[in-house]
């Protein structure tokens, strides 16, 4: 900071302008929903309460602080006649700069995007503003001026104002304000003169702020509950507050999809709840990346984005942590390392991880929407993650051959296979629907053998880390040498073995170097052909992986097997002795490779079937035409 230029321009009022992105969001705000208007409250007294919780933070770790001994509050006053309300907060304050910078020039990319989102879904932008960042300027949607007279906690810093009449420019100047502090004089529109009231303000106060963690006074009256929700004892909650808690802590509208409330002294103090939302996107740009849990430690806000307090896979766990037991004015690194850490975050995770269990033993639905929509997180964790394995493998769910809706866990695979069988199934396809049609499914149907349907990218991904489940191994039915328990009798052919051969030619041929051989399958039966692994080794997974991505790779040979029993096969060979370079039978080979890749959800050109399609529906028309006239 250039303390000369601040000492010049700080003496006098100057008139800056809003940044482009600034000015198109007052635009749309001031055009928003007359039901959204409320919104504004809770997002200056959030703006107060983060100024607060900051200050609290600097007063344990830093002696040096303006006004050390004022309460830490927020204080709420309507004047009906002059059509204004006055907040005040306590907090850390701002400086003539910060003000510059945090209230006229907010990040581009955070506007952009809210502007972005709220022209394009026009969703209630009250319903979203505060996930972008810009929340402050909401108070634009109910006010034509707008006054915020703040001082810094710092001994060295002045105090300063700033003004705002909602066109495109604000105004900053000195301030005579002695106290440390930020107070916004809000003057209202000609229409929304309703919210200086007392009484209209406390009902709003009520629905989107109770939970605020530090006193709201108006007229001396305590206000909301400022209750810490996570340290008092669960059976004292009312089962209503977790819901309204939890909104009012992440700002999405739904409810989540599970509450888990912990509260312990030993072996480690530790007050939690954690939140299971039920959806993942919720139609946003994600503005917390780094982690969605608050960290406290004595009622104090320590780590706003908490990461690795729980375990990767759980990252979209939702809520507040507190303990004693943590070292206030501890650096991030320490957090991580300490041994109180430690202890939290085992028990965090060993509760989670009892929670979701139960919730798929009581509630299969809700369990399958948690899923639906966080099952690829634990797909994920499979690969990554091996500390945790064993509880991550209770928490896995799939669609099998015989399961239709039903989503089944590995324990009850375990518990339905047949006599004899030591492995456990799976096919990889491009869907369920794929997977359902898989000739490799062929031997195993015939069994009765219940088999896993591995359909995307994060299935491949977890594969290459599960290999097995309590002694069985996982194994992919695309194994040449797949052995199965029980007896399949193999198909009668009509074919001589010099039949079958002379196509087997005439396939190899059409087909080139995509293969490495055409042969007799021992166990298709419905099906005529499929195409298998030459080298059923790991290194298949990550092929697939890279295929599926896109990434250019070379693809290796694989071997055509064809159904020896099925009509098609036996009039392709009948073709093909007839003729060693009969169209149809080079046709019907490409085809049945491309049908094969296609079920498996590698081929990528699907369009450049079609003139091969039409070619054999013309053969089989001309074909059937002739049996007519017969
Ligand atoms: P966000 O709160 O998500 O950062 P806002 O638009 O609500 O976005 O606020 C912008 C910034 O203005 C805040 O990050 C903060 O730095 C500053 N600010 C707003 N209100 C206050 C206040 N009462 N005390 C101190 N700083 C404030
Ligand atoms: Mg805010």
């Amino acid at each position: 900071m250039s303390s000369e230029q601040d000492t010049h321009t700080g003496s006098e009022r100057t008139q800056v302008a809003f940044r482009a992105e600034v000015q198109q969001l007052l635009n749309i705000l001031a055009h928003s929903l007359y039901t959204d208007r409320e919104i504004f409250l809770r997002e200056l007294i959030s703006n107060a309460s983060d100024a607060l919780h900051r200050m609290q933070f600097e007063m344990v770790t830093n002696r040096d602080v303006l006004d050390p001994q004022a309460e830490l509050a927020i204080r709420i006053e309507a004047d009906k006649d002059a059509r204004t309300i006055t907040i005040s907060d306590s907090g850390i304050g701002m400086t003539r700069d910060e003000m510059i910078e945090n209230l006229g020039t907010i990040a581009q990319s955070s506007a952009r995007a809210f502007v972005a989102q709220a022209n394009e879904e026009k969703r209630s932008v009250g319903e979203i503003i505060g996930q972008f960042g810009v929340g402050f300027y909401a108070v634009f949607m109910v006010a034509d001026r707008v006054t915020v007279t703040s001082r810094s906690y710092r001994l060295d810093a002045e105090a300063a104002t700033w003004e705002a009449a909602g066109d495109n420019t604000f105004e900053v100047g000195p301030s005579e304000r002695a106290e440390r502090g930020t107070t916004i004089v809000v003057h209202f529109k000609e229409d929304a003169d309703e919210f200086a009231n007392t009484w209209r303000l406390e009902q709003i106060i009520k629905r989107h702020s109770d939970f605020v963690a530090f006193p709201i006074y108006m007229d001396d009256r305590q206000v909301n509950q400022q209750q810490a929700l996570w340290r008092r004892p669960p059976r004292e909650v009312e089962v209503e507050q977790y819901p309204s808690f939890y909104k009012q802590l992440t700002l999405d509208t739904d409810d989540p999809l599970l509450h888990v409330h912990l509260s312990t002294e030993a072996p480690v103090d530790l007050h939690a709840i954690l939140y299971l939302p039920t959806r993942r996107e919720r139609g946003l740009i994600e503005r917390r990346i780094e982690g969605k849990i608050k960290l406290y430690s004595r009622k104090v806000l320590i780590q706003e984005e908490a990461k690795d307090i729980l375990p990767n896979h759980f990252r979209f766990i939702e809520g507040v942590v507190d303990s004693e037991d943590l070292p206030l004015n501890i650096s991030r690194e320490g957090v991580q390392s300490s041994s109180v850490m430690q202890r939290i975050r085992s028990a965090l995770n060993s509760r989670l991880n009892r929670e979701l269990n139960d919730l798929a033993a009581k509630e299969p639905e809700k369990y399958a929407q948690f899923w639906k929509e966080f099952g690829v997180f634990i797909k994920e964790g499979i690969a990554s993650d091996f500390a945790n394995r064993d509880d991550l493998l209770k928490l896995l769910r799939f669609h099998t051959t015989t399961s239709g809706d039903e989503l089944v866990s590995l324990e009850n695979y375990k518990g339905r296979i047949v006599e004899g069988q030591e492995e456990i199934y799976y096919v990889q396809a491009a869907d369920l629907d794929a997977a359902r049609r898989s000739p490799h499914l062929d031997p195993l149907t015939a069994r009765g053998i219940e088999v896993l349907l591995m359909v995307d990218l994060m299935d491949s991904f977890m594969l290459t880390g599960l290999r097995e489940y309590e002694g069985m191994k996982l194994h992919n039915i695309d194994d040449p040498d797949l052995e199965l328990p029980g007896e399949s009798p193999e198909a009668e052919s009509a074919l001589s073995d010099e039949e079958f051969e002379k196509l087997c030619e005439q396939c190899a041929t059409a087909l080139g170097d995509r293969i490495a051989e055409v042969r007799a399958s021992k166990v298709l039966r419905d099906n005529p052909a499929r195409l298998i692994s030459k080298d059923p080794s790991a290194g298949r997974e990550f092929q697939r992986i890279q295929q599926l991505l896109g990434q250019e790779t070379q693809p290796q040979p694989r071997i055509l097997e064809l159904n020896r029993a099925h009509p098609l096969v036996v009039q392709l060979a009948r073709r093909a002795a007839a003729s060693d370079n009969d169209p149809i039978v080079a046709a019907s080979a490409e085809q049945l490779y491309d049908n094969a890749l296609l079920l498996e959800g590698l081929h990528t050109n699907p369009a450049a079937m079609v003139p091969r399609i039409q070619q054999l529906l013309e053969a089989a028309a001309r074909s059937s035409g002739a049996n007519d006239e017969q």
